[in-house]
């Protein structure tokens, strides 16, 4: 069998959208690398974060849809989302998010790597995870973030995801993206790619007696994992449509995506790793620009007057 390589972007849904920018660039540190639309709802934004260069496994990308209601949690969906730090920069992290008002966590271990959870300014759950596997692995610094490179955020590490009944959806997680169970811990399951580092896990736990869950504003809306190119994702897609319903391959010009639900429910993508954020702009000015795919290009005035203008990003200090 064919196994996906790790989580490729994480997509969730926001607030407006100049809170999200403020939020994530100014208070997060990270560097906003495409500034684009939803491409089946070009009147929304899709605002891209990753490290300097965009590289697959450190994107994490909103929809915002502030007209929507609030999440209702339950089964079926992914409550949460970890993004890697390097050891020792949770104290840093800790005082930066309680300084800009976000709601945070107690640190926890998890796994054996100390997790600071917290939420964003739309009540998204997210965690940042000491990792050394991350701080081993590839990263470029964002010269111009507002967060020193030391404590920069490296990148995806993992999601969370709940279900109503675990074993559907693990056995297709084995079958058909090639995880496999690393370890149990407080009703946690960690389910790994590979040797489970940073990007390589999810972490499920079963909640038979929940609602399922729906989406709304500060929801995760889909999980995207990574394939190596075109060849490499209808392998994949093979083995998920034995199982579940897989999209055709769709053309989201920065890479190619086929989406499907896992047994369980939540929404997933696999995401080819070519052609990248630099496709349609020069790596020193990626984000700055509306970016709009050459088919929604003729549409450009009109599209542009929907949206609302962004300012650049600035650290928020929340209301108290
Ligand atoms: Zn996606």
């Amino acid at each position: 069998m064919t196994s996906v390589h790790g989580l490729h972007h994480v997509t969730a849904i926001s607030g407006p959208a100049q809170e999200n920018l403020d939020f994530y660039a100014g208070v997060l540190g990270m560097r906003l690398v495409k500034k684009s639309v939803n491409q089946d709802d070009p009147g929304t934004y899709h605002l891209f974060y990753a490290d300097a260069t965009g590289r697959p496994g450190t994107d994490l990308t909103f929809f915002p849809w502030p007209q929507l209601a609030p999440p209702r949690p339950g089964h079926g969906t992914a409550p949460e989302v970890s993004l890697a730090v390097p050891p020792g920069a949770l104290d840093y992290w800790f005082a930066r998010l309680e300084r800009y008002g976000a709601p945070v966590g107690e640190v926890s271990t998890r796994f054996g790597e100390r997790a600071l959870p917290f939420q964003d300014p739309h009540g998204m759950h997210l965690a940042l995870v000491e990792s050394e596997s991350a701080f081993r692995g590839p990263f470029t610094p964002w010269q111009e973030s507002t967060v020193e490179s030391e404590h920069q955020i490296r990148g995806l590490d993992g999601a969370r995801m709940r279900e109503r009944e675990l074993r559907s959806t693990t056995s297709f997680l084995e079958s058909a993206l090639g995880f496999r169970l690393l370890a149990s811990e407080n009703g946690w399951e960690r389910w790994v790619l590979g040797d489970g580092g940073s990007g390589k896990w999810l972490d499920l736990a079963e909640a038979p007696a929940d609602r399922r869950g729906a989406w709304g504003v500060g929801a995760i809306h889909h999980l995207a994992f990574r394939v190596k190119d075109g060849a490499e994702q209808l392998e994949v897609r093979s083995q998920v449509a034995e199982q579940a319903s897989p999209t055709p391959v769709i053309d989201r010009f920065w890479f190619h995506s086929v989406y499907f639900k896992e047994p369980g429910g939540v929404l997933f993508e696999l995401a080819t790793d070519g052609p990248g954020f630099t496709a349609d702009e020069d790596l020193e000015h990626l984000g700055e620009k509306l970016v709009l795919p050459p088919w929604l290009e003729s549409e450009r005035p009109e599209i542009e007057a929907k949206l609302p203008a962004l300012s650049a990003p600035a650290p928020i200090v929340g209301a108290e």
